[in-house]
C-alpha cells in the first residue's frame, strides 16, 4: 500500500516523518538509499551522473528543476525525473517538500512567481502520482486523504472558492448539498440514493461525481494547504530563527530559480537557452530601472493593471524597438522597426505576459480583457492579437514619465543611483545599458 504522505506530505503521517527526520544538518550528506532507489526506478535515465540526486538537498533542487522544465521546456524529458513518481522515495520526498516550503517561505513572497511555481508543481505531482496507481489503490488513498483533510466533517464548497475563481475548477463540476461538497459514495447514497427509482444510484454517483473530480479536488486542496502552510511558516519566521541549512537553501534558491527559468526566456539578452543565440538589441534586465524591475517581478499591491498595460507595455516595446524616441522627431509604428512583428511576438509580448502572470492575483486570470488593452497600446487596435492589418487603429503609447509614475504608481518608484537626473525610465535604461555594454 502506498503511504498517504506520498500524495499528502502535510498528513499526520507526513508530519511524523519530519519529526523523526530531525537533523537538518544532514541535508547535504550523500544518501545511499536515495541514490540506489533513483538508479533502480523503472524508466529512469541514468546515463548522465548529473541526473541522479545524491542528497536530500540535491533532491530539493531537482524537484524545482523538474517544475521549471515541465512548465517551460519544449523538449522536456520525463525519464530524467521518473524517480519523482517512485513511491519508495516517499520519506525522502516528504522531508524535501517540508524543507522547500520553509526555504520558499523565508525567501519569497506568497504571490511571487517562485512560490506559485512550487505550489502548482505540488498539484501536478499529486495528479501524476495518482495516475500511476491502480484504480483500487488510488480510490483507497484518495478517500483516506479526503477524510483526513475534512476539518469539520465536510468539505465546504466555499473552501474551494479561490480555486473556482481562478477557473481551475468549475462550480458546475461539483455536487453540493447545503454548502458541503458531495464526494464520497456513501454521502451520495445518503443524500440522493432514494431519489433514483428507475436507475442505479451507484451508476449515477460514478457519472455525477466520479474519480476525476475527486482527484482534481484533492490536488487543488493540497495546493491550497501548501499555500496556507507556507504562509504560516512565513509568519512564524518573523518570530523564530530558522535553521541555518534552511536559510542557506533559501539563499541558493534565490539564484537557482531565476537562472533555471532564464534558460527558457527568449526575450532577454544573453539568455541563450532553447531559443538560440544572443541578438543585439535584446532587453537587458540588469539595466532595468527600479520601477520596471518591480513591475516585472510582479505587482502585489494596487495599480497592477496600469503597471502592466501602461508602464511595462510602453517601456518594453520602446526599449526593445525604438529607445531613441525622445531624441527623435520621427513618429514610428511598431512595424517600421519590426516588419514581420517577430520581435514583438516572441520577445516583447512574452515579457509583458509573464509579468502579468507574476502579479497577485495574476492579471489575466480575473481580467483577460487586459490582453486587448495591451495590444491596443502597441498600436494594433482593440483586438486579442497583433495583426499588421489592424496597425494604426490605435496609437503606440509612449513611455510614461517618472513624474506620472510617481503620481499614479508611487509604490513602484523606488529610485536608486541610476535614476539621478533622469525624467523617464527609458532614459534610465539607456544610460545603464550603455554603461553595462562598455564594461563588457
Ligand atoms: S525615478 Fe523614474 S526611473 Fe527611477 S524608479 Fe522612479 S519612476 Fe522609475
Amino acid at each position: 500500500m502506498v503511504e498517504v504522505s506520498y500524495i499528502n506530505p502535510l498528513s499526520n503521517e507526513g508530519r511524523e516523518i519530519i519529526r523523526r527526520y530531525g537533523d537538518l544538518n544532514q541535508l547535504e550528506k550523500e544518501n545511499e538509499y536515495l541514490i540506489e532507489e533513483v538508479i533502480h526506478t523503472t524508466n529512469q535515465k541514468i546515463s548522465n551522473d548529473d541526473l541522479i540526486p545524491k542528497s536530500y538537498k540535491d533532491l530539493a533542487f531537482k524537484r524545482i528543476q523538474w517544475a521549471i522544465e515541465k512548465k517551460n521546456n519544449k523538449n522536456y524529458s520525463q525519464n530524467e525525473f521518473e524517480y519523482l513518481l517512485n513511491d519508495a522515495l516517499c520519506k525522502q520526498d516528504t522531508v524535501v517538500y517540508h524543507v522547500l516550503c520553509q526555504a520558499i517561505a523565508i525567501q519569497f513572497n506568497i504571490g511571487s512567481r517562485e512560490t506559485r511555481l512550487f505550489i502548482e508543481s505540488q498539484g501536478v505531482l499529486v495528479q501524476e502520482r495518482l495516475s500511476k496507481l491502480t484504480p483500487l489503490v488510488r480510490n483507497e488513498i484518495i478517500d483516506e486523504i479526503l477524510e483526513e483533510i475534512k476539518t469539520d466533517g465536510a468539505i465546504k464548497w466555499n473552501s474551494l472558492k479561490d480555486i473556482i475563481a481562478s477557473k481551475k475548477l468549475k462550480l458546475s463540476e461539483l455536487l453540493i448539498s447545503d454548502g458541503d461538497i458531495i464526494l464520497q459514495q456513501n454521502e451520495f447514497m445518503d443524500e440522493y440514493g432514494s431519489k433514483f427509482t428507475d436507475r442505479s444510484p451507484e451508476r449515477m454517483y460514478n457519472i455525477l461525481v466520479g474519480d476525476s473530480v475527486k482527484e482534481l479536488i484533492l490536488s487543488r486542496l493540497i495546493m491550497q494547504k501548501t499555500e496556507e502552510y507556507i504562509k504560516k511558516i512565513k509568519e512564524m519566521s518573523a518570530r523564530v530563527e530558522m535553521h541555518p541549512s534552511i536559510v542557506e537553501l533559501a539563499e541558493e534558491l534565490k539564484d537557482f530559480i531565476p537562472s533555471e527559468i532564464s534558460k527558457y526566456n527568449q526575450y532577454y539578452e544573453g539568455s541563450g537557452g532553447v531559443y538560440g543565440s544572443v541578438q543585439a538589441g535584446k532587453l537587458n534586465p540588469e539595466a532595468f530601472p527600479p520601477c520596471i524591475e518591480n513591475t516585472v517581478n510582479g505587482v502585489t499591491s494596487g495599480g497592477r493593471n496600469d503597471a502592466i498595460v501602461l508602464l511595462l507595455t510602453s517601456f518594453a516595446s520602446y526599449a526593445r524597438l525604438y529607445p531613441r524616441i525622445f531624441a527623435s522627431d520621427e513618429t514610428m509604428k511598431v512595424s517600421d522597426l519590426d516588419p514581420d512583428l517577430n520581435i514583438t511576438r516572441n520577445e516583447i509580448l512574452p515579457l509583458i505576459f509573464d509579468a502579468a502572470d507574476n502579479c497577485t492575483p495574476p492579471l489575466f486570470e480575473d481580467q483577460p480583457q487586459e490582453k486587448v488593452n495591451i495590444i491596443s497600446k502597441l498600436g494594433f487596435g482593440m483586438h486579442s492579437d497583433i495583426d499588421i492589418n489592424h496597425e494604426g487603429e490605435t496609437t503606440w503609447y509612449t513611455p510614461m514619465s517618472c513624474e506620472k509614475i510617481k503620481i499614479h504608481l508611487p509604490q513602484l518608484c523606488k529610485p536608486d543611483g541610476s535614476c539621478k537626473g533622469i525624467n523617464n525610465p527609458l532614459s534610465c535604461y539607456g544610460r545603464k545599458k550603455f554603461q553595462l555594454d562598455k564594461k563588457k
